[in-house]
C-alpha cells in the first residue's frame, strides 16, 4: 500500500481520482495535509508530495503525476485531468484564445498527449463552428423508463427485468408525474429545447404505452415532438418491432437509438444479451426502411474476449448498415455489475487493447466523414480513457452536448432521473435526483412531487 502526503491541499478528492488511474483502489491511500511543520516518515512506500509547499493545485497535480509515473511505469493520456467533462476546461480557455492555443495550454497545464489534445481541439472545433450559444432559459428533459429486456454484465444503471403489470403501474405514475412538472414548467414559461427517453430500454413498452407517453409528455409541456429535438432509446434491437418504430414516427420522433455494443454473437452471449447480431441487422433495416432522421448507435470497446478485429468488425458493419451517429465507449466497470463482481480489477485489464481500439475507431470514423462532438469520462474505465460521440455533420444531439455543459435546467422524470436546476446569476446547477428504484418511485410518488415542488419553484 503506498501513501502519499499532499501538501498544502485539504481537499484530496482529485488526487485519489488521479492516483486511481495508476494503483488499484486497494492500493495507496492519499492523505491530505495542510498543517506546517510536516511530519511524515519518508520510506519506499510513503511519499510527500508538494514538499515546496505550491499554492497551485495544477503544478502539484502534475507534480503527483510524475511521482505515479515514476512508481508504475505508466502515463495516462488525459493527463492530470480527472473530471468527467474534459472539454470544460477546453472551452473555457477557447474563451480567451485560439483552438490552437488551447491545444498547446491543455498539453502544458495538464500532461495531456498530443493525441488526447488533438481530439478535444476537434471537438472544441465542431462545436464551435455548430452548436450556437446556449439558450439557458430554456431546459432539456429526461425520462427514464427503467426496464430491460435482460440485465447485461456491465449494466450499472436503473434497469429492472419485470413483468408487463409493472411496466403498467409504472407508466400510470411517469404519467403523472409528467402532468404535474408540465404544470410548474408552464407556470414559469419554460420552453424545452430536447427530449431524451432512455433508461433501461424505452422500447421495452408496448407501441400503445409509447404512444400514451409520447401524447403525455406533448400535453403537459404543450409541445409538437417533431418541432424539437426528441430522441428515444431503442436501445436493445430484442425490443424493436415494425408497429414501435411505425407509432414513434407518426409521432413525430425524429431520432432513434439503437445500441449494438458488439456485432459478435459469442460477446453479446457473454454480456448478457438475449439477441444476435442479426436481430441488431434487422432492427437497423427497419428504422432506415422506416425513415428516421438520425439514428444513433453506441458501441463498446474493451468487452469482454473481444480484440481489435472484432472491434473493427463491429464498426465496419455499424457505419455499413448507415448510423448517423455513434458513440464509441470504453468499458467502465462500476460497482453492482455483474463483471466487476466477477473480476474486481477487469476495469484495469486491457488497457493497451482498448487504447487501440480507440485509434482504430478515429482513423475509421474520420474516413467515413464523422466528426467528433461531445466527450465525457467516467469512473473505473479500462486505462481511465474516455467515451466519444461522433456524427455525421449536423447530425449531432444537442441533448448529449447540453447535459455535459452543465448550464441549462434539466428536467428528469421517472425513476432513476437526476433532475438539475441551473442557477445562471450563480453560475450553478442543483440536482434533484428521483428515486432509482422503479417500486419505491411508486411508492413514495407523492412525498417525491412535493420534494420536485420545492425545487422547481
Ligand atoms: S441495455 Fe443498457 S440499461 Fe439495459 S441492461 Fe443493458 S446496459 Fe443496462
Amino acid at each position: 500500500m503506498y501513501r502519499f502526503y499532499i501538501n498544502k491541499v485539504d481537499d484530496d478528492y482529485h488526487f485519489m481520482e488521479l492516483a486511481r488511474a495508476f494503483l488499484p483502489d486497494d492500493g495507496f491511500e492519499t492523505i491530505p495535509y495542510t498543517g506546517n511543520p510536516i511530519k511524515y516518515l519518508p520510506s519506499k512506500t510513503s511519499f510527500l508530495v508538494n514538499e515546496k509547499g505550491s499554492d497551485d493545485r495544477e503544478e502539484i497535480k502534475r507534480e503527483f503525476y510524475g511521482l505515479l509515473s515514476d512508481l508504475t511505469g505508466i502515463r495516462p493520456p488525459w493527463g492530470t485531468l480527472t473530471g468527467v467533462r474534459p472539454l470544460k476546461p477546453a472551452l473555457m480557455i477557447c474563451g480567451k484564445s485560439s483552438v490552437e492555443e488551447m491545444e498547446h495550454v491543455m498539453k502544458d497545464r495538464y500532461l495531456m498527449t498530443d493525441e488526447k489534445a488533438s481530439l478535444i481541439a476537434d471537438i472544441a472545433a465542431y462545436q464551435l463552428a455548430y452548436v450556437k450559444g446556449i439558450p439557458w432559459e430554456k431546459a432539456s428533459m429526461y425520462i427514464g423508463i427503467p426496464f430491460c429486456p435482460t440485465r447485461c454484465a456491465y449494466c450499472s444503471f436503473a434497469s429492472n427485468v419485470a413483468p408487463a403489470s409493472e411496466h403498467a403501474v409504472y407508466l400510470e405514475n411517469l404519467l403523472k408525474e409528467t402532468a404535474y412538472m408540465g404544470k410548474l414548467t408552464e407556470e414559469h414559461s419554460t420552453a424545452l429545447e430536447s427530449i431524451y427517453i432512455g433508461g433501461g430500454t424505452p422500447t421495452t413498452l408496448t407501441a400503445s404505452q409509447l404512444d400514451r407517453l409520447i401524447n403525455g409528455v406533448s400535453e403537459a409541456f404543450g409541445i409538437d415532438p417533431a418541432s424539437l429535438e426528441f430522441t428515444v432509446e431503442a436501445g436493445r434491437p430484442d425490443t424493436i418491432t415494425k408497429e414501435k418504430l411505425d407509432t414513434l414516427k407518426r409521432l413525430g420522433i425524429s431520432r432513434i437509438s439503437i445500441n449494438p455494443q458488439s456485432m459478435k454473437d459469442r460477446t453479446l452471449q457473454l454480456i448478457g444479451r438475449d439477441h444476435t447480431a442479426d436481430d441488431i441487422r434487422k432492427g437497423y433495416r427497419l428504422a432506415k426502411e422506416t425513415g428516421f432522421d438520425v439514428i444513433n448507435a453506441d458501441i463498446i470497446a474493451g468487452l469482454p474476449e473481444e480484440d481489435e478485429k472484432d472491434f473493427t468488425d463491429t464498426l465496419s458493419e455499424i457505419i455499413g448498415l448507415g448510423a448517423d451517429n455513434i458513440t464509441i465507449h470504453t468499458l467502465s466497470v462500476k460497482k453492482g455489475s455483474r463483471l466487476k463482481e466477477n473480476d474486481p480489477a477487469y476495469y484495469r485489464k486491457n488497457a493497451a487493447t482498448v487504447s487501440a481500439m480507440l485509434d482504430i475507431s478515429r482513423d475509421m470514423l474520420t474516413e467515413a466523414g464523422f466528426s467528433p462532438y461531445y466527450i465525457y469520462r467516467q469512473k473505473h474505465q479500462i486505462g481511465a480513457l474516455e467515451n466519444v460521440g461522433w456524427c455525421r455533420p449536423g447530425k449531432h444531439s444537442i441533448y448529449n452536448i447540453r447535459i455535459m455543459e452543465d448550464k441549462q435546467t434539466i428536467i428528469g422524470l421517472g425513476a432513476g432521473a437526476v433532475g438539475k436546476v441551473y442557477y445562471p446569476d450563480e453560475d450553478r446547477l442543483e440536482r434533484i435526483a428521483n428515486v432509482s428504484n422503479y417500486k419505491i418511485y411508486s411508492e413514495r410518488f407523492d412525498d417525491m412531487l412535493a420534494r420536485k415542488d420545492e425545487y422547481y419553484r
